[in-house]
């Protein structure tokens, strides 16, 4: 049985929004108005996206978007780039976007729900790992397109609509657009929506209110459990003196506690290449439909980075060392 799956955790069914009128541009455009008013101004300038796009070329190199597992217009599509993971789970009643890019990047989201057949005034529900510009920074054009309502963890909301890096509130490098979070998850809490169940599980470290989110997928008659794994890197933190947040040691630890066991049959995240999915993705093409199921995957993928978090730590703490 999966370790993934809990019985005795609360469940919070987010109601399926009512069939919404259309929602419209000016709807769209309204309602991103009313939000704006209440959020601080965007303050990422455009001299600091060319400097990251220059940097990170395969984080703006386009990916034909595509199914990862699923059937009959159902299951989860990849509409990221080369070096982002954004995600598509198209309902009846409207899709379910995670993620959305870089700040400059939610046009470009939605352009691949378009070629996939999905209309992205359509998304009802958007979902965020974590708010780091690279994953966060499209969602405010994404929200102001589609009028749909942004759910997220306490521990990132600041962050969200405050449009910063959290420990780093006044590095303009950093800076996000700001946006609203209309609901607030928390862990084990479940998306429902148009048939589809998303389960919330809170991995903090790589920023506090890091969210992993997990959802079973059928195909062939088979019921497959899919991960979306938030990060669990060091990257830009800070572990100690002073660190990012307080407690970030700690949460860490905490994540890889709770994670270290994880056996999903899909493991999917918002850096393709934790995943391997350029391979996956050439097996998937050849035939194999089945390319990105394995249930190995993530746990070798954790224990890498738990090993990363320690040298991360002890390089830290020497270099701070008085
Ligand atoms: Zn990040």
């Amino acid at each position: 049985m999966s370790s993934l799956r809990f019985s005795i955790l609360p469940s919070l069914l987010l109601a399926a929004c009512a069939p919404s009128p259309d929602i419209t541009e000016t709807t769209g455009a309204e309602s991103s108005k009313a939000q704006s008013e209440s959020l601080p101004a965007s303050r990422v300038t455009a001299e600091n996206l060319v400097k990251w796009r220059k940097d990170n070329p395969s984080w703006y190199a386009a990916v034909a978007p595509f199914r990862v597992i699923g059937e009959d217009g159902a299951g989860i599509y990849y509409v990221g780039t080369e070096g982002l993971g954004m995600f598509l789970i198209p309902t009846s009643e409207g899709h379910i976007v995670i993620d959305g890019g870089m700040p400059d990047q939610g046009p470009m989201v939605a352009e691949a729900i378009s070629k996939l057949g999905f209309d992205p005034k359509d998304i009802k529900i958007l979902l965020n790992s974590h708010a780091h510009l690279d994953h966060s920074g499209g969602l405010a054009d994404l929200k102001a397109m589609s009028g749909a309502e942004l759910i997220a963890s306490e521990g990132d909301r600041s962050a969200l609509e405050g449009g910063f890096y959290l420990g780093s509130e006044d590095e303009d490098f950093l800076f996000a657009p700001p946006v609203k979070v209309d609901r607030i998850i928390t862990d084990g809490e479940t998306v429902s929506h148009g048939g589809v169940a998303l389960t919330a599980h809170i991995t903090p470290g790589h920023s506090r209110g890091c969210t992993s989110w997990t959802m079973d997928v059928e195909q062939g008659g088979k019921y497959y459990e899919v991960l979306v794994f938030c990060s669990a890197t060091v990257a830009a933190n800070r572990l100690v003196n002073p660190p990012q947040y307080e407690g970030i040691v700690e949460d860490y630890r905490s994540t890889f506690d709770k994670t270290r066991d994880w056996t999903p049959d899909v493991f999917l995240a918002n850096h393709p290449g934790f995943f391997g999915m350029a391979k996956k993705r050439e097996r998937q093409q050849a035939g194999d439909p089945l390319a990105f199921v394995d249930d190995e995957a993530f746990g070798k993928f954790i224990v890498r980075v738990e090993g990363w978090f320690k040298d991360a730590l002890q390089k830290q703490s020497a270099n701070s060392a008085p």
